[in-house]
């Protein structure tokens, strides 16, 4: 676990971020890991002080496994409200499966998505609050729509805060920059040209679905990053 000050926590379950958000409005869980690293998800939570039923809301950056794991789990313990985008609420709820890349590799990624999912059935029957790109939360956070990697990922742009939330339309695996790995994104040229929108925000900070946040100059590290794209 990371304190990210003011108001934000980090906890890395396996290889994928969770934010648990204890700022004004919250608490409010930003994804929610793997389905398998649930019980670690609850000690943390436990360790900083939060009940799963003191979460307010949980906001679903986009629904990859990695991502949605433990939401199930959490409804057990929780009446929090979950909150993503309109577009990526029917990949949450199961009633459509996510694309994939229109090639071998993506059909066999999806027949393991599909056995994955026999296995966990991870998919909620709701989705309470559905959100639309620039929407404000109560948590202060702006809804920054970056589609790409999924057809609606969103990532979360706290402005007093100078923050940013990318999900996983940046990495920063190994203190790396990079876009999500190809064969996990169906549009890649999509995912490209949202990271346009991350130019006109300002952020000191910034906190990735994969790997460590960067916690100073984020902004101009992201450009940097974005003109070896061009
Ligand atoms: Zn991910």
């Amino acid at each position: 676990m990371e304190a990210v000050p003011p108001h934000l926590i980090r906890i890395e379950l396996s290889s994928v971020n969770v934010f648990l958000w204890t700022g004004p409005g919250g608490p409010t869980l930003i994804d929610t890991g793997y389905p398998w690293t649930f019980n670690k998800l609850l000690d943390e939570l436990k360790a900083a002080g939060v009940q799963p039923a003191d979460i307010q809301r949980i906001i679903i950056t986009h629904a990859d496994l990695d991502h949605i794991g433990g939401l199930k789990g959490l409804t057990t313990f929780s009446d929090a409200a979950i909150a993503c985008h309109a577009v990526e609420a029917s990949f949450i709820t199961g009633k459509r499966p996510l694309p994939v890349r229109r090639s071998l590799a993506g059909r066999i990624l999806q027949l393991g998505n599909k056995a994955v999912q026999g296995v966990y059935k991870p998919f909620v029957d709701e989705v309470q609050t559905l959100l639309l790109d620039k929407q404000k939360t109560p948590e202060g956070f702006t809804v920054v729509y970056l589609p790409g990697h999924s057809p609606g990922q969103i990532g979360l742009f706290h402005k007093d805060e100078g923050l940013l939330i990318t999900g996983d339309a940046l990495l920063n695996r190994n203190d790396h920059l990079s876009l999500p790995p190809s064969i996990f994104t169906p549009n890649k040229e999509q995912a490209i040209e949202s990271l346009a929108k991350l130019r006109k925000l300002d952020f000191e900070t910034a906190c990735f679905g994969h790997g460590p946040c960067i916690t100073s100059d984020a902004k101009a590290k992201i450009l940097a990053f974005l003109e070896t794209l061009s």
